[in-house]
C-alpha cells in the first residue's frame, strides 16, 4: 500500500514539474545548445586554417598500407567522442581539446600519406632511376668524406674507427670497394685502421648511407622522406586537392634527389632517459647548448658533455624516447623565434602559441643564450622607467636599462607591482615581456586578462612555463624571454622584462643539475646557479647611442621564506641586481599596500634617472620614513609621547597613507610629485588618511582648472625654485579654503 502511495505521489510531483517546468527546462537546454554551438563555431574560426583532415582520395587509397584506412576511421571516431566529452567542459578546455584532436588526427594522416609515398618510391619508375644515380652519389660521398676532430680523438683512444655502408639493395662491388678504400686511406693518414661493415636494410627503400665514426652521409629515400615529413607541418590540408598536391610533392622530392640533397649529420644513440634528462653517446663533435633531435621528432638541448656520454634536457614529451634509438645533431644552438608578431601573445619557451590564437610566423630566430652587451657598448642609465607606483617612483626609482629586484614573501604583492609597471608603459612605446616560471596556469590567465583589460596586451608578450611544465622548459623560459627582448633592444627600442620568479627558476635548475649528476653545493643548488642568474640579468642594459640606444630593464622577482633575504638565492640575486624593492609581509598585513619596506629597499642607479622635481621632493622622504618606522616601533605600546615625537609620528603615518595605492591605478609622475609635496609640507592634514588618492585627484583636478601654469611647471619635471614652492603652497592652501567654504 505504502509503495503504491509513494508511486502515486511521485507521479503527481512529476506531472506538476512537467506542466510548470517544461518551458524553463526547454529554455535552459536550448540556450545551452546554442552556447555550445557558438563556442564550436568560435573554435572553428580560430582554427581558420581548418586543419580538418580530408578524405583520402580514391586514386591513392590503394597505395595506402593495409589497415591504414581503418586506422584513420578509428582516429576520427575517437576524435568524435573527444568532442562530445569536450562539450561538457568549459569553453577553454573545449578549444584546447579540439585543437589537440585536430593536431593528432593531422599527424596520423600525414604519417599515412608518407607511408603511401614510401611504398610508391620503392617501385618503378623511382627504383630504377635511383639505382642509375648510385655511381654519382658514391663519387660525391668520396669527395666529401673527412674526419672530424671527434673521430680523430676516438682513433687516438681506440686505434680503430667503425665504418658502415648500408644500402637498400645489394650494391655493385666496385662501389663498395671504392668507398672502403678511400675511408682506409683517410684513417690511415692519421695512423689508425678501419673496421668496415657492409649491410643491407630494406627500410631505407632506396639509395645508401655511409657512416664514418659518428658522421653519416645519407642518400636514402628514408632520409629524404624524413626531411619532407618534417617540412609538411607548415602545409595546409583542406581537401582532396591539397592532399593530391602533397603526395605529388613528396614523390617529386624523391625523384629530384641529387648530390646537393645528400644530408650529412652526426648520429648518436640514446643510452637512457628519465625525468626529462637524456643521456646519449656518439655525437663526438657536439657543442654545449646545441639542439639534438630524437627519432620521435622531439628535440632537446645539450647541457652536459662528458668523456663518453652526453647529457641533454628534452623539450616536451620525453616518454616517447626509447633507449637505443638514434639521435641526430640538428646543427644549431638552441634558439627561439623572435619578432613583432609575438606582441599580444602567450607563448611557451620555444615560441609556440599557448593562447589558441593560431600559429606565429616569423622570419627571425635568436639563440636563447647570448653574450650580454660589453661595457663599451653600454651607456649610463639616465632615462626613467616610471612604474606609476608612488612608493617606487619616489623612493626606489628605476631607470631604463636597470635591473631591479622585487623581493618578498609569498602573497606580498610582488607580481602586482610588475603588472602595474607593465600597464604604466602604455603609450611610451616600451615593449613588455612577462616571463612566468613555475606559476599556476590560472594565475597567468588572470594576468593576461588584466593586461588585456587595461590595453597593455598589445605591447606585451607572455612567455609561460607553468608549474606543470617540465624543469627544462622552466629553465630555458627566462633565457627565451631575454632573447625576445634583445630583438627589440637591438633595434633601438625600450623593453621591460619581468622574470616571475627566479626562485622557481633556481629550483628547476637544481632539479636538472641533480638529474645530470652534478655535485650540489649550498642548499643543494649547483655551484653555478650564481653564474646562471648573472648571465641572464647581465643581458639587461642601456645601449650606447652608437648601438642604437635601446634598453632592456629587468625586474626579476624572488620569493623569500619568512622574510629571510640572506638565504642563498636571494643574496645571489641581490648582489647581481642594481637594487631591490623589499616587500614586507607585516606592512602588507597592516594594509600598507604596496608593502615597500623603505629601510631595506634601494635603487643604486635609478636616482640618476629621476626627474629633478621628484629628486628634490623625495630627497628627505626616505630618511623621514625610516625614522618614522623606527619611532613607530618604539612607541607602539607607550601612549604618552612628547609633542615633537607625536608630530613626527603623525607626519610619518600621513606620508605612509599617501604612499598607499590600489592595483591597476598607475599615477603620472607630476601627480605623484604634487601629492608628495602637499603631504610633506603638511598641507594635507585635513585629508582622510584612508583615501589619500581621492585627495590627490581633487588637488590635481582643481590645480589643472585654476592654475594651469603650475601644472605645466610640474609636468616639465624641473626643479622648483623657492618662489615656485611658495606659489604651489599658496595654491594648495587656497584650494583647501575654497573646499572648506
Ligand atoms: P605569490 O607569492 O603568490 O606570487 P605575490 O607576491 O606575487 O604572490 P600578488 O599575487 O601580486 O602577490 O598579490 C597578492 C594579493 O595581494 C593579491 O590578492 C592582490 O590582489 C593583493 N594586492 C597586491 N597589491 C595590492 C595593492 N596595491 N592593493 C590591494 N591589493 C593588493
Ligand atoms: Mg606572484
Amino acid at each position: 500500500m505504502d509503495f503504491i502511495y509513494s508511486v502515486a505521489n511521485f507521479l503527481i510531483l512529476a506531472a506538476i514539474l512537467w506542466i510548470f517546468g517544461r518551458k524553463a527546462i526547454g529554455r535552459i537546454f536550448s540556450s545551452r545548445r546554442e552556447r555550445i554551438g557558438r563556442q564550436l563555431d568560435e573554435a572553428e574560426r580560430i582554427e581558420n586554417s581548418t586543419v580538418t583532415p580530408p578524405e583520402i582520395p580514391a586514386a591513392f587509397s590503394d597505395a595506402l598500407p593495409a589497415g591504414a584506412e581503418e586506422e584513420i576511421r578509428a582516429v576520427r571516431a575517437a576524435a568524435g567522442e573527444k568532442v562530445l566529452a569536450a562539450e561538457k567542459k568549459t569553453e577553454q578546455t573545449e578549444r584546447a581539446m579540439r585543437r589537440e584532436m585536430l593536431a593528432d588526427t593531422r599527424e596520423r594522416f600525414l604519417d599515412t600519406l608518407v607511408g603511401a609515398a614510401r611504398k610508391m618510391a620503392g617501385e618503378e619508375p623511382y627504383a630504377s632511376a635511383l639505382r642509375a644515380k648510385e655511381e654519382t652519389f658514391a663519387d660525391a660521398i668520396i669527395a666529401r668524406m673527412e674526419l672530424t676532430p671527434g673521430d680523430i680523438a676516438y682513433l687516438k683512444r681506440h686505434d680503430v674507427l667503425y665504418v658502415t655502408l648500408t644500402s637498400a639493395h645489394p650494391l655493385p662491388q666496385s662501389i663498395v670497394d671504392r668507398i672502403g678504400k678511400r675511408a682506409e686511406e683517410m684513417v690511415g693518414a692519421v695512423g689508425g685502421r678501419i673496421s668496415y661493415w657492409v649491410r643491407e636494410d630494406p627500410e631505407l627503400v632506396g639509395g645508401f648511407r655511409f657512416r664514418v665514426g659518428d658522421t653519416v652521409y645519407d642518400f636514402t629515400v628514408a632520409d629524404r622522406l624524413y626531411q619532407l615529413r618534417r617540412d609538411l607541418g607548415r602545409r595546409m590540408l583542406r581537401g582532396d586537392e591539397d592532399v593530391r598536391a602533397l603526395l605529388d610533392d613528396l614523390l617529386a622530392g624523391i625523384g629530384q634527389m641529387d648530390c646537393d640533397g645528400i644530408s650529412e649529420f652526426q648520429l648518436g644513440r640514446v643510452l637512457s632517459v628519465s625525468d626529462g634528462v637524456c643521456w646519449m653517446d656518439g655525437l663526438a663533435d657536439i657543442m654545449y647548448g646545441e639542439v639534438v633531435e630524437f627519432e620521435s621528432g622531439e628535440r632537446g638541448m645539450v647541457l652536459d658533455i662528458e668523456v663518453d656520454r652526453i647529457g641533454c634536457v628534452v623539450y616536451g614529451r620525453y616518454e616517447k624516447i626509447e633507449s637505443g634509438t638514434p639521435v641526430r645533431r640538428v646543427g644549431r644552438i638552441a634558439s627561439v623565434p623572435v619578432g613583432e608578431e609575438f606582441l599580444g601573445r602567450v607563448v611557451d619557451p620555444l615560441g609556440r602559441p599557448l593562447d589558441g590564437g593560431g600559429r606565429i610566423f616569423t622570419e627571425q630566430r635568436r639563440p636563447i643564450e647570448h653574450p650580454a652587451p660589453a661595457i663599451p657598448d653600454r651607456a649610463a642609465v639616465t632615462r626613467p622607467m616610471h612604474t606609476g607606483i608612488k612608493a617606487i617612483d619616489a623612493l626606489v626609482p628605476i631607470g631604463r636599462g636597470q635591473r631591479e629586484l622585487i623581493i618578498g614573501d609569498r602573497q606580498t604583492g610582488k607580481t602586482s607591482i610588475a603588472v602595474d609597471a607593465i600597464i604604466n608603459q602604455k603609450g611610451t612605446g616600451t615593449v613588455c615581456i612577462y616571463v612566468a616560471i613555475g606559476q599556476k596556469d590560472s594565475t597567468v590567465m588572470e594576468i593576461r586578462d588584466k593586461l588585456e583589460k587595461y590595453g597593455a596586451m598589445e605591447y606585451t608578450t607572455i612567455v609561460c612555463a607553468p608549474a606543470s611544465a617540465s624543469a627544462s622548459f622552466q629553465y630555458i623560459a627566462p633565457f627565451a624571454g631575454a632573447a625576445m627582448g634583445e630583438y627589440f633592444m637591438e633595434r633601438g627600442g625600450d623593453v621591460l622584462i619581468v622574470y616571475d620568479d627566479l626562485s622557481k627558476h633556481a629550483v628547476a635548475y637544481r632539479e636538472l643539475s641533480l638529474l645530470l649528476g652534478r655535485p650540489s653545493g649550498r642548499e643543494a643548488y649547483p655551484g653555478d646557479v650564481f653564474y646562471l642568474h648573472a648571465r641572464l640579468l647581465e643581458r639587461a642594459a642601456q645601449l650606447s647611442p652608437e648601438n642604437g640606444g635601446g634598453s632592456m630593464t629587468a625586474l626579476p622577482i624572488i620569493e623569500t621564506l619568512a622574510g629571510d633575504i640572506s638565504a642563498y638565492i636571494p643574496t645571489n640575486v641581490i648582489s647581481i641586481t642594481d637594487g631591490q624593492i623589499f616587500l614586507d609581509s607585516d606592512l602588507f598585513r597592516e594594509g600598507q599596500k604596496p608593502a615597500v619596506n623603505v629601510g631595506l629597499s634601494v635603487s643604486r642607479v635609478g636616482s640618476a634617472a629621476q626627474t629633478r622635481l621628484m629628486k628634490q621632493l623625495s630627497a628627505r622622504l626616505r630618511m623621514d620614513l625610516a625614522q618614522y618606522r623606527e619611532l613607530a616601533g618604539f612607541t607602539q605600546f607607550g601612549s604618552d609621547v612628547d609633542a615633537l615625537t607625536r608630530k613626527v609620528l603623525d607626519a610619518g603615518s600621513r606620508m605612509m597613507a599617501a604612499l598607499r595605492q590600489n592595483r591597476y591605478e598607475p599615477l603620472e609622475d607630476w601627480r605623484q610629485a604634487l601629492l608628495i609635496f602637499a603631504v610633506s609640507e603638511g598641507l594635507a592634514d585635513d585629508a582622510d588618511p584612508d583615501d589619500m588618492d581621492a585627495f590627490g585627484r581633487r588637488l590635481a583636478q582643481a590645480l589643472e582648472e585654476t592654475r594651469p601654469e603650475i601644472v605645466r611647471l610640474l609636468r616639465s619635471g624641473s626643479k622648483l625654485s623657492e618662489e615656485d614652492r611658495a606659489a604651489l603652497r599658496e595654491a594648495i592652501r587656497q584650494l583647501g579654503r575654497t573646499e572648506a567654504a
